[in-house]
């Protein structure tokens, strides 16, 4: 069976799981492969994680970053 590789970055600013070079909220290219835990924010205003974290828009976030 093969692993599935994180090879996705995360925007050190938003914490954003960013598919491309640039993180899409921000603009910003301060991307990082170090990065870990993973949580879906659909709804940023009922989501006391999304608030604890500042986050505005939905999507996937990591959790922790360097
Ligand atoms: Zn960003």
């Amino acid at each position: 069976m093969a692993t599935a590789t994180a090879s996705r970055k995360v925007c050190r600013k938003c914490r954003l799981i960013v598919k491309g070079k640039t993180c899409p909220i921000c603009g910003d290219s301060d991307l990082t492969a170090t990065w870990s835990g993973r949580v879906d924010i659909f709804e940023p205003a009922a989501s006391q994680i999304a608030q604890s974290m500042n986050i505005n828009v939905k999507g996937k976030y990591a959790l922790r970053v360097r």
